[in-house]
């Protein structure tokens, strides 16, 4: 699994990071800079979590098998 953030979309709720600590890094103002990252499979569920926080719709999970959320 790999996530993307639109970082041009985040406003920097840090709701992401509340749901996945060990997936999502904030900077120091609050805002989401990954632009990609191949997710360990035990942060599946974190990584998936803090995508479907986000408010702004900034985090596309890529699953292998080819399916994006
Ligand atoms: S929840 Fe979304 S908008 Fe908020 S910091 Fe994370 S990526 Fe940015």
């Amino acid at each position: 699994m790999r996530i993307r953030v639109e970082t041009h979309l985040c406003t920097g709720h840090a709701l992401c990071q509340v749901q996945g600590p060990d997936v999502y890094v904030l900077n120091d103002l609050g805002f989401n800079e990954t632009d990609r990252l191949d997710v360990p499979e035990e942060l599946w569920e974190q990584a998936r979590r803090g995508a479907l926080a986000c408010p702004e719709e900034a985090i596309v999970v890529e699953e292998d098998g080819g399916g994006v959320s």
